[in-house]
């Protein structure tokens, strides 16, 4: 495990509470109002680092980055193929272009103003073209939680669950940018004393505390990554938030699974983290001595990730939002290498650019509920909110906010955010 460079400064000046220092650099893709294409960006501080432009002065030229054309892309795909190499000198150029002691950038003041942008005068677009979604079910608390009030204490966890990281294929075509409203979905529901269902607008609308990850280079059809080899096709990390219809998901989900439920809106957060700048994090996961796990599972060091994750709600009627749980990406029982490992164990092909979630991120205490599922305990219980309304579950015009930082000797490599406000059905 590598130790944060706290020593690393830019000549860019970067707030304490920001999540983008020197030491993180995450990948985006945005536009500008007066341009006409999208373009790649990296966050620093308040800013976006314009990709497209050093790239055109040849200033991220050379080795395994080419000519540097690949970040005149208008998505992340191309870079997010060339795989790990690739992506460290990319990060090793643009710490350096971005230092305090390094003059190219700092003392061009033309350069600088055709390269950086603010973030608030951009717009955020999705950071690749995502051609698969699939998400996982790999929290113990959460899944424990769910299957204690579906089948009771007793069969919580499905005999599958502690061999298999359990998932289900998502849709790619439905992954919205922070950002982005959601409308009610509509849907059959069965009520629990009606012998026939019914049609209309969701009643139990939730959100999934969720991060993903995008893969890089990917696999070949027939061909498998062993958990060895998973962090080189693992470009990075964002905030997922997997809203789900609860109601329609209880009628549906027997004998295949979610479906509808599931596949009207995912929203994630807009900058890709890269596994690089959340090296410093890696942590241990849950001991999986109990049963021991398969050997194609066996994570040969650790995996997992202290990462720091916040829900906040806001009402129509609230000025400011509410923190409604808090949880950590280290809870997950099965890590982001085994999860690439099991997905493509069989030959399936993964390829640059797909996004893998994580499945709802809940943790042993009580406000560490990743779903308002949990949270209400499936509507049993009230969320109370700080002006006087409470919530079961989600209300029209609520808005879900999710965060998610690390932070090690006063360094913060945070997320930013993922938002997104629920409309009235259509
Ligand atoms: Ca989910």
């Amino acid at each position: 495990m590598t130790n944060i460079d706290t020593t690393l400064r830019s000549f860019i000046d970067v707030a304490p509470d920001s999540h983008f220092p020197i030491q993180n650099l995450p990948y985006g893709v945005f536009k500008t109002s007066s341009s006409s294409t999208p373009g790649i960006g990296v966050a620093i501080s308040d800013q976006v680092l314009d990709l497209g432009v050093l790239a055109e002065r040849g200033l991220l030229a050379g080795g395994e980055l080419g000519d540097g054309e690949i970040f005149r892309e208008p998505t992340l795909n191309a870079f997010m193929a060339l795989g790990r190499p690739a992506w460290t000198a990319a990060r090793s150029i643009l710490t350096t272009l971005l230092r305090n002691d390094e003059p190219v950038l700092r003392d061009d003041a033309g350069l600088r103003d055709a390269a950086f942008h603010r973030q608030s005068d951009v717009e955020m677009l999705l950071p690749a073209a995502i051609g698969d979604y699939t998400d996982f079910y790999s929290s113990r608390e959460h899944a424990t939680n769910i299957g204690i009030m579906l089948r009771g204490k007793d069969n919580a966890l499905q005999p599958n669950w502690l061999h298999i990281p359990v998932g289900y294929h998502g849709r790619a075509s439905s992954v919205v940018i922070s950002g982005t409203d959601v409308p009610r979905p509509k849907g059959q529901t069965k009520p629990p004393d009606a012998d026939r269902p019914i049609f209309g607008p969701s009643r139990l609308m939730d959100f999934e505390l969720e991060m993903g990850f995008f893969v890089g280079p990917g696999n070949r059809l027939g061909e498998s990554i062993p958990i060895a080899a998973a962090p080189d096709h693992i470009f990075g990390m964002v905030l997922v938030n997997d809203w789900s219809a609860r109601d329609i998901q209880a009628w549906e989900y027997v004998p295949l699974g979610p479906f509808l439920s599931k596949n009207f809106a995912t929203s994630i957060s807009p900058w890709v983290v890269t596994m690089d700048a959340l090296e410093p994090f890696r942590c241990a996961g849950p001991a999986q001595n109990d049963p021991e796990v398969f050997p194609y599972l066996r994570s040969p060091d650790d995996r997992a990730y202290d990462i720091h994750l916040e829900v906040l709600l806001q009402s129509r009627e609230m000025d400011a939002p509410d923190r409604i749980a808090t949880s950590n990406l280290r809870y997950m029982y099965w890590n982001v290498s085994q999860q690439l490992a099991h997905h493509t164990v069989n030959g399936c092909n993964a390829r640059p650019g797909d996004l893998y979630g994580s499945g709802t991120i809940s943790g042993p205490e009580k406000h560490e509920r990743g779903s308002m599922m949990e949270l209400s305990w499936r509507g049993t219980e009230s969320v109370q909110l700080s002006n006087g309304e409470e919530r079961k579950f989600l209300a029209d015009g609520d808005t879900v906010i999710m965060s998610g930082c690390c932070e090690k000797n006063g360094v913060k490599i945070g997320f930013g955010e993922v938002r997104g406000t629920l409309l009235p059905a259509g």
